[in-house]
């Protein structure tokens, strides 16, 4: 028999959010909405699907493996040098390069409870621990016990920030956020990864600018993706801007193409498109303040989100309340995976969606 460590035999895969497809053929539906991924729901951009078709043309071609008009429509983008910039199949990629780069087996990271899983997961196939803080009454991180964990933890290397957080939803304020990065920059051999998914849907006034911070201390990177606001969840593309002594590195570690021909041109095309961007920020803003007017109606515990979907309690078995949506043709995101056992997640849609979802959840726990 082959030897296979514990670590890899405990993994417990990564629940993504349920397919249509699954759900209408499991159900017998013809009509089912998905507000389970935190995806864009206008479909791709216009100029995408025409950048696409030219690209299609150069299919036989292995992609260029340095990206570089990606990597310049990022670094133009972002307002940073190129030479910040390194780039992932997806931010997930990414997360799991940071740490193959940076964490021994006896290394940890640290992160919070409730934190969006996929670095745990990570750093479990990497044989690395995570530390987790608990989270707090609110579901916010619990920033000075973060500190704490950092004075405490030597043998921690990389701290995951997503700010704000998925699946909750709840930021991390620039006070909160000035804490953590004074103890990051005491201890000197830690980098703080600072991942902002959600960055475009932001509208809180004491949230952190993490560009600024990046600029001014050498343990500070930053992962961004492609397929929140911009409509790429499909095609896989992330980046992470970094200090260039970081991107050197992942340029070594990634693999030559690791993002494909196709993907690279949808996302140049896509970050040229500040229009189609404006549109899903808008209209991702009304739809939140939907979902949030009616669950205030409904009398249930939510927290105010700053990305594209909002964290609910609904106050009883949220596995029951999932599946009776299901069958109401209606995907929500249950969250048993994190320990939240009656909590759910519901995406921002378009706004029809929205009100069907809303509808459901009326229905069942009527
Ligand atoms: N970070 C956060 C906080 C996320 O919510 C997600 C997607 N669910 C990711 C990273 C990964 O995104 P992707 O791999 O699609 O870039």
């Amino acid at each position: 028999m082959m030897k296979v460590s514990p670590e890899i035999l405990s993994l417990v895969p990564y629940q993504p959010g349920k397919p249509i497809s699954e759900t209408k053929r499991e159900l017998g539906l013809t009509e089912v909405i998905k507000l389970a991924s935190n995806e864009c729901p206008f479909g791709p951009s216009p100029k995408v699907m025409r950048a696409i078709e030219e690209a299609l043309q150069e299919l036989h071609r292995y992609p260029d493996g340095a990206a570089f008009e990606m990597k310049q429509a990022a670094a133009k983008y972002y307002g940073v040098s190129e030479k910040t910039v390194s780039f992932g199949n997806g931010s997930n990629e990414l997360i799991d390069f940071l740490i193959r780069i940076y964490c021994d087996t006896n290394d940890q990271i640290l992160t919070s409870k409730g934190a969006f899983i996929a670095y745990k997961i990570s750093a479990q196939v990497a044989r690395v621990q995570t530390i987790e803080t608990p989270l707090k009454k609110n579901y916010g991180f619990d920033i000075p016990a973060m500190v704490q964990a950092l004075k405490t933890n030597p043998k921690v290397r990389l701290v995951f920030l997503p700010n704000p957080n998925n699946p909750t939803g709840a930021h991390v304020t620039q006070n909160e956020f000035s804490q953590l990065v004074d103890a990051v920059n005491e201890r000197g051999d830690v980098l703080l990864v600072l991942d902002e998914a959600y960055l475009e849907f932001v509208r809180a006034k004491d949230y952190p600018d993490g560009q600024k911070a990046f600029a001014e201390n050498k343990n500070i990177c930053l992962l961004r993706t492609m397929s929140k606001v911009f409509g790429l969840a499909g095609l896989r593309v992330g980046f992470l801007i970094a200090h260039p002594e970081v991107t050197d590195l992942i340029h070594r570690v990634r693999n030559p193409f690791n993002v494909n021909s196709i993907a690279q041109a949808a996302a140049v095309a896509v970050m040229n498109d500040r229009e189609f961007i404006n549109k899903v920020k808008e209209t991702t803003w009304e739809g939140l303040d939907y979902y949030t007017d009616e669950l205030k109606k409904m009398g249930l515990d939510f927290v105010p989100s700053q990305g594209n979907f909002v964290f609910f309690d609904t106050g009883r078995d949220a596995g029951e309340v999932f599946n009776a949506c299901l069958k109401k043709g209606i995907i929500m995101r249950p969250l048993k995976n994190y320990g939240f056992t009656t909590q759910l997640r519901l995406s921002v849609g378009l706004m029809e969606e929205n009100r069907a979802a809303i509808k459901a959840l009326h229905e069942v726990l009527a």
